[in-house]
């Protein structure tokens, strides 16, 4: 049977349900967005690995080496702030084609070395390999919480609200930009490039929110809410209803969504890597959430709507319209 058939949503839920952890130190195995094992008595390690590779990730041609280092740490660091902890160590593999310079990879790990500063993790290890053609990363990410504090995908609840800790589809509006499918002045180009190739890990949104203790469930968006909102609802046996006038946008989005041949809902929903987190809290201690984040940082909240009894993921459009979302976000096959 090929591949496409099953679907990488299907196709991991088979192995969670074939490979169930047998230890019971191991918290969480697959099907969150790192595994969890206990620690020690309160505390937890988290774990999880990300492949980065040339031509289906990146084109070499769109992303400075230094980009590339940042954008792939950054990515797995998501998975870490996804459960509401703090990062550690780092493992870095490499398959490096002949293409691929002394030069570059150094510049690369200097791209590496802002985030390892900025949130003094520790590079421990890693492998070495050459590959025929493309330029392949891989990352693995150590991070540590406690362990009444990690936020899992399989919590959210009936009723609970739906908010995202930024503006969402910059990203994969970026990616058509690079692709050549969009062209804007090159102020616009800037903003959305970047918003593709430097996403900034939310650690510190992930971990307030995960010491409030008040939220019930947490996901990094990485591939689009269609997808990323659809592990929520099926790990915790529950739908969702999210309204379209609610979806926050970035100015740069609105305006062009405004001018252009733009739909910011598609980005949103099927685009992905916005890398900012998707967390559910009861309607109870919604605006204690909001006081805890506004009076602890600087980042957004937005409600986008809540979850409800079922397992479809309905919106309800501008027009009044309310669709049930099939469509998936982004997803390898
Ligand atoms: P994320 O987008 O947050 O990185 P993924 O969709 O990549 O999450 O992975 C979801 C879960 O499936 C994780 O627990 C991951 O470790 C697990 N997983 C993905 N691919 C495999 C695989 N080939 N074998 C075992 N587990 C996998
Ligand atoms: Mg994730």
């Amino acid at each position: 049977m090929n591949l496409m058939e099953i679907g990488e949503f299907a196709f991991i839920e088979n192995l969670r349900k074939k490979y169930q952890p047998n230890d019971l130190d191991i918290l969480k195995g697959i099907g969150d967005d790192t595994a969890v094992f206990l620690k020690e008595n309160d505390t937890a390690l988290l774990l999880t690995t990300d492949m980065f590779i040339e031509n289906i990730h990146f084109r070499i041609s769109d992303i400075s080496p230094e980009d590339l280092g940042f954008k792939s740490l950054s990515v797995n660091l998501s998975d870490i702030a996804a459960m509401g902890g703090i990062p550690k160590n780092v493992f870095v593999s490499l398959a490096i084609p002949e293409k691929i310079s002394y030069e570059f990879i150094n510049n690369f790990y200097r791209g590496m070395d802002e985030l390892i500063k900025q949130f003094n993790l520790s590079l421990i290890g890693g492998d070495t390999n050459f590959s025929r053609n493309d330029f392949v990363i891989n990352i693995v990410i150590t991070g540590v919480a406690k362990k009444d504090e990690i936020l899992y995908r399989d919590g959210a609840k009936v009723k609970d609200k739906i908010l995202v800790t930024g503006y969402l589809g910059d990203s994969s509006c970026g990616l058509d930009v690079c692709n050549g499918k969009l062209k804007f002045n090159s102020n616009y180009e800037k903003y959305f490039r970047n918003a593709l190739i430097r996403p900034k890990p939310q650690i510190n949104e992930g971990k307030i929110i995960a010491e409030s203790k008040i939220a019930n469930s947490m996901i990094d968006l990485s591939d689009g809410i269609a997808s990323d909102l659809r592990h929520i609802c099926l790990q915790s046996g529950v739908g969702a209803v999210i309204f379209e006038n609610l979806i926050p946008y970035s100015d740069f989005m609105k305006d062009i969504s405004r001018s252009k041949n733009v739909s910011a809902l598609d980005y949103a929903l099927y685009g992905g890597e916005d890398y900012c987190l998707l967390v559910t809290v009861s309607p109870e201690c919604k605006n204690e959430l909001y006081d805890v984040f506004s009076s602890k940082i600087n980042t957004p909240l937005f409600e986008i709507g809540e979850i409800v009894k079922g397992d479809n993921i309905e919106i309800v459009l501008n027009s009044g319209e309310r669709k049930v979302i099939s469509k998936m976000g982004f997803q390898h096959f």
